[in-house]
């Protein structure tokens, strides 16, 4: 069973104190959505899984604020540095027509924080959907790529959904998806052919939920397709089948 312990976090940006969570996830018997998100048998350890600092805006989990801390000053790529709430910001931040736009500037995490996520602190130590928003930029500011993104963003959309919040949560599936887009096309990102069978097929899943089925389609045949060989697969690659013929939210 999962166990979601209180934990007293020190924020390791603004060493704000903050009353935090320790979640140790286990596997559990409940339902499993299409879009791979499996109910735990209590209490959904999601919405706990991501600490905030209140008053910096950085996230993690709780080894992120303990003996995984990063420093302050860790670097920030130019490519990496921004942060977006919607879809139109984002879309002009990465439109090539904008070319006379300053363009970005290497930064640190802190400096990343303090532009983006302190406003709007407070409010995502308080909400769940916020929170993982803000991670998906904390987890690319720290540089661990666009899957890792991408899961954040898919968790922020679960949240909105489950606060019935359906255009962000179409809004954050639309995030997850570019970022696993982003991974295939890197593919430095997978170490594993697994991850990328996965990750195929989540596209596929992200791209119906969407409302585009034809990719949604080919997605579905394309995990099937890297999935070659690997036996341990059979039940994910049945239902890349069954979503492209008889598409379900839950298995
Ligand atoms: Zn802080």
């Amino acid at each position: 069973m999962t166990t979601i312990a209180p934990r007293s976090l020190t924020c390791p940006i603004c060493s704000t104190s903050l009353d935090g969570w320790l979640v140790m996830a286990s596997a559990s018997k409940g339902p499993l959505t299409t879009d791979l998100r499996r109910y735990d048998d209590g209490e959904d350890p999601i919405p706990k899984m991501v600490n905030g600092c209140p008053g910096c805006g950085y996230t993690g989990e709780a080894n992120a604020f303990e003996e995984l801390a990063p420093a302050a000053d860790l670097p920030v790529p130019a490519a990496w540095t921004g942060a977006w709430f919607s879809q139109e910001e984002f879309d002009d931040a990465h439109d090539v027509m904008f070319a006379d736009r300053p363009a970005p500037q290497g930064s640190t995490l802190k400096q990343q924080l303090e532009e983006h996520l302190q406003p709007h602190a407070a409010q995502a130590a308080a909400d769940p959907a916020l929170r993982w928003e803000h991670h998906a930029q904390v987890t690319r500011w720290q540089g661990t790529g666009p899957l890792r993104e991408g899961d954040a963003w898919l968790r922020a959309a679960w949240m909105h959904g489950d606060g019935k919040a359906e255009a962000d949560d179409l809004r954050c599936r639309r995030r997850a998806l570019h970022c696993y887009r982003k991974g295939i096309t890197e593919k430095r990102w997978f170490s594993r052919r697994e991850d990328l069978v996965i990750i195929a097929y989540l596209v596929g899943e992200l791209n119906r939920r969407l409302g585009d089925s034809d990719e949604a389609l080919k997605w579905y045949e394309q995990a099937t397709a890297w999935s070659s060989g690997l036996q341990h697969l059979e039940d994910l690659i049945a239902l890349a089948e069954r979503q492209g013929r008889n598409p379900r939210d839950v298995v």
